[in-house]
């Protein structure tokens, strides 16, 4: 009974995406996914404005209506948990992929609850699970985090925010209107190219109002309970601190990928045919940000969720190349 034609690993939008493609073409499916629904977009900032609009995040064809044009992180999640609900899509939250081996024809399947056969697997995993470390001392205080959620929490205090693409703009926005004293060290000598267009003109404004201290072509140096050494092209500075927003981009979880027997060249591009999605390993499918690599800002909702009919027309349609 735990045998599947499909087995898809992340409910992601685009492992929902994956899961509603095979339901339309009757195959049978699971999806098995680690923490929540869309588990990424449920720890985003609970403020978080997508960069697409709502049509762009759209799966299944299934109209996602929102009075502003960029839907907010709540109205994502709540839209995804709604498509989840009217295809009653088949998932196993909280249950965490371990292990994928491929046994003759088909797949075996071990979690940290059960074990699985299936003819095909989908990994769709994304890229947020694996942070990109500073790798300087005191990264590890409790009060460093790669993933800020609520600017409440920094009220009045000092606070660092590392990298200056959309998450570290957002952050330091965000907890200087909640009356943090903010400082930005940006490692390039100017703001992310991608910062969305509405919000790059309020940090510029920010910084030369002298109300966030940005350091560019600066690095952070040192961590210590209630300061941080930077780095800058003055010099180094030390400054007062109490708390360390590191939104220094995230990496797909490659050994994982490598574990199940995906190629990786040194690009850590992970292999595949870009008609099927399928990897080194026949009936072995990639979907979604996760195919990427470290390129994480090429591939997004809007531009991977073809993945999944690409899939599911190779699994229907096998054509031997
Ligand atoms: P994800 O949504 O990351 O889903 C992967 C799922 O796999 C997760 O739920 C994870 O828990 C699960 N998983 C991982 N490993 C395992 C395992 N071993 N076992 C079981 N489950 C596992 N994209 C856009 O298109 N527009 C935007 O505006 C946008 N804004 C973004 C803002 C932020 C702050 C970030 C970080 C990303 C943003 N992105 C945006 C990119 C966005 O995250 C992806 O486009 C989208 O989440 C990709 O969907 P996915 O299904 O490929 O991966």
């Amino acid at each position: 009974h735990n045998h599947y034609d499909i087995l898809i690993i992340g409910a992601g939008p685009i492992g929902m995406a994956c899961a509603i493609e095979a339901q339309r073409a009757n195959l049978s499916y699971i999806i098995i996914e680690k923490g929540a629904l869309v588990n990424s977009l449920f720890n985003y900032p609970v403020f978080m404005t997508f960069f697409s609009t709502s049509q762009r995040l759209e799966i299944g064809g299934v109209p996602f209506v929102t009075i502003s044009p960029k839907p907010n992180r709540n109205e994502a999640v709540e839209y995804y948990r709604r498509v989840a609900e009217k295809f009653n899509l088949h998932i196993n939250l909280f249950e965490r992929v371990q292990q994928v081996t491929k046994n003759g024809d088909s797949f075996h399947v071990n979690t940290a609850k059960a074990d699985y056969t299936a003819k095909n697997v989908i990994v769709a995993t994304g890229f947020y699970d694996v942070p990109l470390l500073m790798n300087v001392k005191g990264e590890e205080l409790p009060k460093v985090t790669h993933y800020y959620k609520d600017p409440h929490l920094y009220a009045f205090q000092n606070v660092l925010v590392v990298g200056a693409n959309n998450s570290g703009v957002d952050a330091a926005l965000e907890t200087y209107r909640k009356g943090a004293k903010v400082t930005m060290v940006v490692r390039s000598a100017e703001l992310g190219k991608n910062v969305k267009y509405w919000v790059r003109p309020d940090i510029e404004n920010r910084i030369k109002e002298g109300e966030i201290t940005a350091y560019f072509n600066a690095e952070v140096l040192e961590i210590r309970t209630d300061e941080v050494d930077i780095k800058t092209q003055e010099g180094i500075k030390t400054i007062p601190n109490d708390f360390v927003i590191a939104m220094t981009g995230y990496q797909p979880d490659f050994n994982m990928l490598r574990k199940f027997g995906i190629e990786l060249p040194d690009s850590l591009c992970p292999v595949y045919n870009e008609n099927t999605m399928e990897t080194n390993v026949k009936g072995l499918y990639l979907a979604g940000v996760v195919c990427g690599g470290m390129d994480t800002h090429k591939l997004f909702i809007e531009n991977s969720r073809v993945h999944a009919e690409l899939i599911v027309k190779s699994i229907v349609n096998p054509v031997e190349i």
